[in-house]
């Protein structure tokens, strides 16, 4: 049933939030000529960490006719990526090329420019854009009419999205934000940007590199010309037990990691990093009376294998013409959100899956072993290319699952040869500079 209120809602769509999800959902809509209004608290170019994009995302935005608009940013293509222990000079390097299903080359970009770019063609679309507008609060959800006050008054519509990334909006306004139930999730991001850090060669240079350790991962990721992208994700309960102020652990870490000092042999950047809480979330349901939930503001999930922005664009590009159905009287509103859930249920859980595998020994070893039977490894990266859409080919999934006996035997009779845990604690730092004020020196700050 479809509520209506006493004054006619100002806009078809109401979103909150102008990053990928709310950007790309506002173009599509008002591309449909829906009426609809982006709530955005900043004001665009802002920093966003989440700087490398699945292949998946290429495609996407061909279909949304940004091709020439991307292209002029500067970025760095993308063609596979880089695993290896911290103290493992020998990492292992895969291109999507050998995925079992074909994908395409993707990028990394600085997040300020790509998300402008986006906010801006909604804004060409015909969406009407109000930056530095914060919402506060819900005031009401119900199909055909939603309101929400911001610090400029109320603002009415037919239908919510959500798509205020970290802050959950309507999942705190719900009740319905709950941490992922794994243990290995509550983790916390230490990151920094970087000139001068050593790249691969080729066509491997824009190959984003994953440094594992027992405490916690590294991603070093090249993101234009100068500049790379060097995080440090660690169990949060480990980095509290450090004693190293958080501005301070990342230099911490890269003074402990051969590999990783190595590559910011002759780097430069800032003394401190930054610090962002990365604790896996979910606001299920994805959907309900008046809302979706887009992006991050449905669920968030390790960044390990870069997936977040394009779930997100992809989910915002679902919603958007589901709800365009609806609009159009082409779809219940319960049928809309039913399709809307599924897709979002089955691209998440696949990847939290992925995640919850990754963060186990046996699959690291499997992983760098780069090869295995009846292609299980071509699977395992068209999955992480983001083959995910509408839902994963069966071919992928029974790989998956024999991908995870492999795992499990793994564990008890070697199949691939035995890696030793890197641990950053038990590293001394190369100089005479024992302390995490004097580290910063050794990498070259
Ligand atoms: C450490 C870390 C590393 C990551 N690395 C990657 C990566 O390599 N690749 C990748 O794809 N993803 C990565 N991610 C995830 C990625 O950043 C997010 O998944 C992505 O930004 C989600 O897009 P979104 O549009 O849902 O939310 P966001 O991009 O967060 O956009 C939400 C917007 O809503 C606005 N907003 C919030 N509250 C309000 C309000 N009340 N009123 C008005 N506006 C509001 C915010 O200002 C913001 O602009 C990473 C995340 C973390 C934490």
């Amino acid at each position: 049933m479809i509520a209506m209120h006493a004054s006619a809602p100002q806009y078809d769509v109401v979103i909150v939030g102008g990053g990928p999800g709310g950007a790309t959902a506002g173009m599509v809509l008002a591309r449909a000529g829906k009426k609809v209004v982006i709530l955005e608290k900043t004001k665009f170019p802002r920093f966003h960490i989440g700087e490398s994009f699945l292949p998946r995302n290429f495609p996407l935005i061909q279909e949304l006719g940004l091709e020439e608009e991307f292209k002029k940013l500067p970025h760095v293509p993308k063609l596979g990526a880089e695993f290896g222990m911290g103290d493992d000079f020998n990492s292992s390097r895969f291109t999507f090329r050998i995925g079992l299903l074909p994908g395409s080359p993707t990028f990394n970009i600085e997040r300020a420019v790509f998300d402008e770019m986006l906010l801006n063609a909604a804004k060409k679309s015909g969406a009407e854009v109000r930056e530095n507008v914060l919402v506060r609060q819900i005031v009401r959800m119900r199909d055909g009419d939603v309101a929400v006050m911001t610090d400029q008054g109320e603002i009415t519509g037919k239908y919510l999205f959500d798509a205020s990334g970290q802050s959950t909006l309507v999942g705190k306004h719900l009740g319905t934000r709950h941490p992922h139930k794994s243990k290995h999730l509550k983790r916390i991001a230490y990151y920094q940007h970087f000139e001068g850090v050593k790249r691969l060669a080729g066509e491997e240079e824009g190959h984003p590199a994953i440094f594992m350790s027992e405490e916690g991962w590294f991603w070093v990721i090249p993101i234009n010309d100068k500049v790379t992208s060097i995080g440090l994700v660690m169990d949060a309960e480990i980095a509290k037990s450090l004693g190293v102020p958080a501005n301070q652990i990342l230099q911490w870490g890269i003074a402990r990691c051969p590999v990783v000092r190595d590559r910011c042999a002759n780097a430069t950047g800032p003394e401190k990093n930054d610090v962002i809480a990365d604790f896996s979330y979910m606001c299920k349901p994805y959907a309900g009376d008046g809302y979706f939930l887009l992006g991050d503001a449905a669920a968030f999930m390790d960044p390990i294998f870069s997936s977040g922005a394009t779930l997100a664009m992809m989910g915002a590009n679902e919603a958007a013409g589901r709800i365009i159905d609806v609009l159009d009287g082409k779809m219940s509103p319960a049928t809309a959100r039913k399709k809307y859930i599924k897709l979002v249920e089955g691209s998440t859980s696949i990847f939290f899956g992925l995640i919850r595998d990754y963060y186990t020994h046996s699959f690291r070893e499997l992983f760098l072993n780069g090869q295995g039977p009846l292609n299980v490894h071509g699977a395992v990266i068209s999955i992480l290319a983001g083959q995910v859409f509408p839902k994963p080919a069966w071919a992928l999934r029974w790989r998956l699952w024999f991908f995870r006996l492999c795992m499990l035997v793994n564990r008890f009779y070697p199949l691939v040869p035995k890696r030793k845990m890197f641990s950053l604690r038990e590293q001394q730092v190369p100089t005479e500079t024992p302390d995490a004020e004097a580290d910063l020196a050794s990498i070259g700050t």
